[in-house]
């Protein structure tokens, strides 16, 4: 698919912001009438009650993926488990988390096996990121494709436009560099799926299912969000963004092709489609969208966060409806993703014998889901706690090992600004169309300085704070109302979070 992603293309673009003028006129007012909360968004809108275009290209629905995911060719170092090996870290999965952190820790000379039902088969995610914080990392060469600036559609009358370069990261690139990486340093490989870990006073195993036990002083578990080996010690009550992407080749779009479409909160498209509105008027999705060029694009209808989680189905209706009003015409889907990630909810218990690392160790943004350059800023971090730990000259384990290096990834100061990020989540819960829309227009406005730091979760404390003041000072006077009114609740809870945490 890679060899697809052309650079960034000179045509001429169309203009969203003159394609796609708001036609009030063709689309009911929005609706008054009484809307019924439902028992739970399981609830499934029948098919029948919306109109699902059939024509030829008309819904790109029924079309079925074409690429099938290849395997990336690479030598790797295999561990040969009847050897008994001695091992320092087992790493359990092979996602940007495990490899990024077995990367770090090996280079130390410690002995790292990462075990992997299918340590080369290519990351199945399309991940984005701002470019600028894979290039602090000296990854600016992963990303395939590169946009200068993003654009934010708040309604079908006012857009934005974001002076921060985006990119689609290449992950068959980022995967082989830290392959290759990992490699240099010494990492073995073990291809098998981890069901079991056991833990003794300064050494633990793992169970796999091809029959092999491997011991080593710590277990990492980097197997990704719905991992069960880490442990939790409060409910679970995290937040789900969920999303339908396609990497898409259509007949024509109408998105600039020097900007990527970060969100789109427009919904004329469902003037025409009276139940998907007034549930997208509670639980709003939006369009993101990576155009390539002029027939190749990514597309991907995004609730930014629901509890109970937004129905999959309602959200490619909400979709087909959206390409539809925008004409946009599928020819070949290329890819596509179901997006699920859970966001926000308590930390894993801290310290406890398994380290987390990655979707599993509440890295993933409470408030946008965003974590692929979260976790490579901090796979160095807690690499280091493991290396003063494992490394030759101190060889602290048990204990006081898995207290140091869960307090490495998750010190104080972190966890509190993390209490600060779930307010934000548990905020934006609260949120319906309208809200959503005066917040991220406010959000938007804000000192770049803040709206970069937030999403790319490097603020402090104070400099959270801050944040708010100045979102409170740019929020229209309804948005000022929802804050007063439907944060209290998420802002004590969020003061009784930290007052814990702080003891
Ligand atoms: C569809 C989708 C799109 C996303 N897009 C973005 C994005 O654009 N930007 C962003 O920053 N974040 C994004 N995220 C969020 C997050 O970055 C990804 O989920 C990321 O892949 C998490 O990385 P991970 O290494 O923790 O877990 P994963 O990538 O899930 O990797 C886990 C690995 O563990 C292995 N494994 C699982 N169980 C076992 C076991 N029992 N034994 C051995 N191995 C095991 C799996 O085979 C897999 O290789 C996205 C998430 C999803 C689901």
């Amino acid at each position: 698919m890679e060899a697809l992603i052309t650079p960034l293309s000179s045509s001429p673009s169309l203009s969203l912001s003159s394609s796609l003028k708001p036609n009030s006129s063709s689309f009911p007012p929005l609706t008054t009438h009484p809307f019924i909360f439902p028992k739970s968004h399981k609830e499934k809108p029948s098919l029948s009650s919306f109109r699902v275009q059939n024509s030829k290209f008309g819904n790109f629905l029924d079309l079925i993926p074409e690429n099938k995911s290849t395997p990336i060719k690479f030598d790797l170092n295999w561990l040969d488990p009847s050897h008994k090996p001695r091992l320092d870290v087992i790493i359990i999965g092979t996602g940007p988390a495990g490899l990024c952190l077995a990367e770090r820790v090996a280079q130390n000379g410690i002995r790292v096996c990462c075990v992997d039902p299918d340590p080369l088969a290519m990351w199945p995610n399309n991940y984005g990121s701002w470019v600028d914080e894979l290039s602090s990392l000296n990854l600016d060469s992963c990303f395939d494709k590169t946009w200068p600036m993003a654009s934010v559609f708040i309604n079908d009358h006012k857009s934005k436009y974001l002076d921060r370069p985006y990119g689609r990261i290449n992950r068959k690139m980022l995967k082989m560099k830290l392959l290759d990486g990992c490699v240099s340093n010494g990492v073995k490989f073990h291809k098998a799926k981890v069901w079991k870990i056991n833990h003794q006073e300064f050494e633990s195993s793992i169970v796999c299912d091809d029959g092999n036990e491997l011991k080593a002083s710590l277990i990492v578990d980097a197997s990704g969000f719905a991992s069960s080996f880490v442990e939790y010690d409060k409910p679970r009550n995290h937040g789900y963004q969920i999303a339908h992407g396609i990497l898409a080749e259509v007949e024509e779009h109408p998105f600039d092709l020097d900007k990527m479409l970060l969100m789109d909160w427009r919904d004329s498209h469902l003037g025409n489609e009276p139940n998907l509105r007034v549930t997208n008027s509670r639980f709003p999705t939006f369009l993101y969208a990576m155009p390539f060029d002029s027939n190749l694009v990514f597309l991907e209808e995004t609730s930014l966060v629901s509890r109970p989680v937004l129905s999959y189905k309602e959200i490619k209706l909400r979709m087909a409806a959206r390409l539809r009003h925008m004409g946009i015409k599928v020819k070949r889907v290329i890819e596509s993703e179901k997006c699920l990630i859970p966001m926000g909810g308590p930390l894993p218990v801290i310290p406890q014998p398994v380290m987390g690392m990655g979707g599993n160790a509440g890295l993933a943004h409470p408030s946008t889901g965003y974590m692929v350059a979260r976790t490579l800023a901090l796979a160095p971090i807690l690499a280091e706690s493991i290396i003063e730990c494992l490394g030759s000259t101190r060889m602290i384990r048990g204990q006081p090992l898995y207290h140091r290096v869960w307090n490495g990834l998750w010190p104080i100061e972190r966890r509190l600004t993390r209490e600060y990020y779930r307010f934000g989540m548990e905020t934006l819960l609260k949120l319906d169309l309208k809200g959503t829309r005066s917040f991220f227009d406010a959000f938007f406005d804000l000192n770049p300085e803040y709206w970069h730091g937030f999403l790319s979760s490097r603020l402090s404390l104070m400099e959270l704070a801050m944040l708010s003041l100045s979102l409170f000072g740019h929020s229209s006077n309804s948005s000022k109302f929802d804050i007063v009114t439907k944060c209290p609740v998420p802002l004590v809870k969020m003061m009784g979070n930290v007052v814990v945490e702080s003891i």
